[in-house]
């Protein structure tokens, strides 16, 4: 009697220091999965892509990005004869393409970009970009005529967009455009969205410098994003700001450029001139909510002057700046004053125009 029950004294000691046992594993490896970081880097959108996520999911959330991203790719690259955006341009001055909400909102939102930026951001550039061929392998200077005939099909106000029939049309024969100044940040905040399917409280989505920082850092601080040095392409940054759910995005001349005899020509376009921007802000970074205001914002300010930018971007509620001059001053507005420090005394703070 007494052995049976030492007997069925051990059985329940076993079975309670297995239950603990599985229990503990149990919750291990759950709390391990939330501490995950999956990180990918891949090529789309003619740019590197950096996608890395904390806690659970994330390498679901990232396929699902990725996938994403190779829709919006296929519909918006001027570089895929038939994606959306060509034959926008196929059609110039002929008739009218349907496109999808995809493409209609990006170049909704790129139209409204070159209202605000008063045509220093023009879509209908790409007549101009492709005189030029700069990202490509055989980069030229066109000619002065050139340019000056081509710049006659460089006007915002040619593109019609029909919102009953989601369709878009071009006024004139020749006419092209190119979204590639606002379309990585359409892209970036899609990606946002797909993360948020997955619940994901921290991200960092960086699509060739385009940024969106998602949530904090795991730890709860918040991210630190590096301002990149425009003079330096070995991506040292010149200053660092702290951020929890914003875009930061930069046009800088030292993204895409050539040189011929000592001059380098980058690739961002003035549309008044045909030739790449010679204003004195040689990097210009915008911080926002949104990433495809921070894409379109930033490529027109980078042309735009100095000047009237800070004006621009201290008139948009929730919009801020970092401006780098040749000079290395720095220009910060005021929503950012506290939040941005420069870390490379090289440059110089500016408080004020
Ligand atoms: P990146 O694509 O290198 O991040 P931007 O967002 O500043 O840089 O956009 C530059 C791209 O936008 C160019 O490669 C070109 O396709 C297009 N572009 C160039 N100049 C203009 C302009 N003035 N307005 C609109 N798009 C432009
Ligand atoms: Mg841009």
């Amino acid at each position: 009697m007494i052995r049976l029950i030492q007997q069925n004294i051990f059985l329940v000691i076993i079975i309670v220091v297995l239950i603990i046992v599985i229990a503990t594993y149990v919750v291990n490896t759950d709390k391990k999965k939330s501490e995950e970081t999956a990180v990918r880097e891949f090529y789309a959108l003619g740019t590197i892509i950096r996608l890395r996520v904390d806690g659970k999911n994330g390498e679901e959330a990232i396929q699902e990005a990725i996938d994403r991203l190779n829709i919006i790719e296929n519909k918006m690259s001027v570089f895929k004869e038939f994606s959306e955006v060509s034959m926008i341009n196929k059609n110039a001055g002929i008739s009218s393409q349907e496109v999808s909400t995809d493409t209609y909102f990006v170049v909704k939102k790129a139209v409204e970009y070159s209202i605000l930026s008063e045509g220093t951001f023009d879509p209908t550039i790409r007549s101009i970009v492709s005189l030029w061929r700069i990202g490509s392998d055989n980069p030229r200077i066109p000619s002065k005529s050139e340019i000056e005939s081509n710049l006659k099909l460089v006007n915002y106000e040619d593109i019609v967009l029909d919102e009953k029939n989601h369709s878009i049309s071009l006024k004139h024969v020749n006419q092209a455009i190119d979204v590639g100044g606002i379309a990585k940040g359409y892209a970036a905040d899609e990606v946002k969205k797909v993360f948020e399917g997955y619940k994901i409280k921290s991200a960092l989505i960086d699509l060739g410098g385009n940024i969106y920082a998602l949530g904090t850092k795991p730890d709860k601080n918040l991210w630190n994003v590096g301002i990149q040095n425009p003079f330096d392409t070995r991506g040292e940054h010149i200053g660092i700001i702290g951020v929890e759910n914003k875009s930061i995005v930069t046009s800088g001349n030292y993204e895409r450029y050539f040189t011929r005899e000592g001059k380098i020509y980058h690739h961002i376009i003035d549309p008044k001139t045909g030739y790449p921007s010679e204003s004195e802000v040689i990097s210009s970074t915008i911080i926002s909510d949104h990433s495809i205001d921070g894409d379109g914002l930033s490529t027109g300010v980078y042309i735009m002057g100095l000047e009237k930018s800070i004006k621009l971007i201290e008139s948009l509620k929730g919009i801020d700046a970092i401006f780098i001059t040749k000079n290395k001053e720095i220009y910060v507005t005021s929503g950012i004053k506290n939040s941005f420090n420069i870390t490379n005394t090289e440059f110089i703070y500016k408080d004020n125009l």
